[in-house]
């Protein structure tokens, strides 16, 4: 059965940032020119803001290159517990006159801040390949998703500020509309530095809520770069501060504080947990019940059919589970094959990652470079060990060098409830399980605590639909990846453990971060007295 194109539809105003065209010489050039640009200014000083102001904050954490940990890339100032009160309060004072500014002039301040990105994204992204340590094209995509945001939040927020007339009762004027909840905290996690802060703090802004911003340490020079796009394209002072700052404290802080109202949050399952937990006890003095949105884990996976195009699916299980070193909600870390193309799909797998090119990405030939922290390293090694001694290993490579480079793994015969196919572990590891019938597949495939994303490759058009209804996640693919989800056109986030939230990046995701209210007044006049001067 043919399957219908669906009709095209408009831009309606948004579009997409296309990629960089690494094909052509003068991009590659470029990029390598913004590397050594950005790389002389280190070590970069980064400070807490408040109202604008840089403080001296407390501790210094240093910044390190994942790819090279001798190379110093920021201090850090740490923002102190006061610091956390100084801030809530700048930004309640700010609060007032930002929530009255017209939104058609918050979605302004956002489409500068994307044309301001766009003019610097060469920069932008170079900045993330020493901090984050993430591939060009992956540094690339980062800064596209943030200015996709910009541009689309600013594009939703018109749409959410249009009159709302409810009903057609003769004699009653009825208006739905959508007010700003006050201040918010965004946290915010090292793995999409740019695009996940940007989108969390830019859909609270244009909303009209003023916002606390707590990076994560490991990637603050990159949120400072956020700071100063909003800066440039002229955010009022308050509106927007930036607290760097270990979670446990300063995060912990601002979940807690009486005058936060709202929590955008993205990271961990354990931590999202905690903070809804927290969020929950009302503070003496607080009025209102704070508001969660939490986008949390994910133990993705992909389903290879036995009709399924190998060659296509090989691609994109290398690129699902090992781009980026594995450090994607979004990843694939488990593949589920069908027994009849089980052996066959293992060779050309086991192939084909056995010449991944591994090492420092800084070199654009490298695929797979290291992981973000020592803690990170240590928690896939530990996943690597418990692999080599319980399951079967296929494949199991490590580049050595003065970084942060972990083993790449891939391991058979993994039973679907092992740890390796149950437990997060955010980094290079993929588990393979065998499935008997697409049946048993889509059963292992859900029976996760996660629900975050999912791909199948199959050419039946009844298998794609069984997985239409039943592999039941927040982003289901067919015959792609289950990475890679683009602003407008794949709105993102999952549920189960996955996550509370409305889909990053879709029509729905503005409507967490307001307050809907209807007014309703009686039209039909009984003797009302003209106002006079
Ligand atoms: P993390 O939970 O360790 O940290 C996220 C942020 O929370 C950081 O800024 C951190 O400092 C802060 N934090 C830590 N403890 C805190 C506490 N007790 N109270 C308040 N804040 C605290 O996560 P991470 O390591 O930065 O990111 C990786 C995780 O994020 C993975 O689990 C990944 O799947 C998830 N993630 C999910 C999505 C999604 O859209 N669903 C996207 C990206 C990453």
């Amino acid at each position: 059965m043919p399957i219908a194109e669906p009709e095209p539809r408009p831009h309606e105003g948004f579009a997409n940032v296309p990629p960089l065209d690494w094909t052509q010489a003068d991009v590659r050039e470029r990029f390598a020119a913004a590397l050594d640009s950005v790389r002389e200014r280190f070590p970069l000083d980064v400070r807490p803001v408040l109202e604008g102001r840089r403080l001296d904050g407390e501790a210094t954490h240093d910044s390190r290159n994942p790819n090279k940990t001798s190379e110093l890339v920021a201090h850090i100032r740490v923002a102190s517990e006061g610091e956390v009160d100084a801030a809530v309060a700048a930004a309640k004072k700010a609060f007032p006159a930002w929530r009255k500014t017209p939104a058609a002039e918050r979605a302004a301040i956002l489409r500068r801040a994307a044309e301001i990105a766009r003019e610097q994204r060469y920069e932008l992204a170079a900045l993330q390949v020493f901090e984050a340590g993430k591939a060009w094209n992956e540094a690339d995509g980062d800064v596209c998703e943030a200015i996709d945001f910009l541009d689309y939040y600013a594009h939703e927020m018109l749409r959410l500020a249009e009159p709302h007339p409810m009903g057609h009762a003769p004699g009653e004027d009825s208006r739905l509309s959508y007010e700003p909840r006050g201040v918010a905290a965004v946290i915010a996690p090292w793995n999409f530095p740019l695009a996940i802060s940007t989108g969390m703090a830019s859909a609270a802004l244009v909303t009209g809520n003023t916002v606390i911003y707590k990076p994560a340490t490991e990637t603050a020079a990159i949120a400072a770069g956020m700071i100063e796009l909003f800066e440039q394209a002229g955010l009022p002072k308050g509106v927007l501060n930036m607290l760097p700052g270990p979670g446990a404290e300063v995060g912990r802080a601002l979940v807690a504080h009486p005058d936060v109202r709202l929590i955008a949050f993205t990271g961990s399952r354990q931590v999202g947990l905690e903070i809804v937990r927290r969020a929950a006890d009302v503070q003496p003095g607080s009025r209102w019940i704070k508001h969660v949105i939490a986008e949390l884990g994910g133990k993705n996976a992909i389903i290879v059919d036995d009709d399924a195009d190998l060659d296509s699916a090989v691609t994109a299980v290398i690129q699902s589970a090992f781009g980026y070193q594995g450090q994607k909600c979004s990843a694939c870390s488990r593949l589920i094959l069908l027994d009849s193309i089980h052996d066959a799909f293992l060779e050309r797998l086991r192939d084909a990652v056995d010449c991944l090119p591994m090492g420092p990405v800084e070199d654009p030939s490298n695929v797979v470079g290291a992981v973000i922290s020592p803690a990170a390293l240590e928690k896939i090694e530990r996943y690597a060990a418990l692999g080599e001694t319980e399951v079967r290993t296929i494949v199991k490579r490590r580049h050595e060098g003065d970084g942060l480079f972990p083993p790449l793994c891939v391991f058979a015969d993994v039973p679907p409830h092992h740890a390796l196919a149950q437990e997060e572990i955010f980094g290079p590891v993929l588990s393979v399980l065998r499935a008997k019938t697409f049946d048993e597949a889509i059963a292992i495939a859900v029976d996760t605590d996660y629900a975050l994303t999912g791909a199948v490759f199959s050419r039946s058009p009844a298998h794609i639909q069984q997985a239409r209804e039943e592999f039941r996640v927040g982003n289901l693919y067919i015959n792609r990846g289950s990475t890679h989800a683009i602003v407008e056109r794949h709105p993102f986030g999952g549920f189960k453990m996955s996550g509370l939230g409305s889909k990053a990046g879709g029509p729905d995701y503005l409507h967490q971060f307001v307050i809907p209210r209807t007014i309703v007044e009686n039209t039909e006049r009984r003797g009302f007295v003209p106002d006079v001067q």
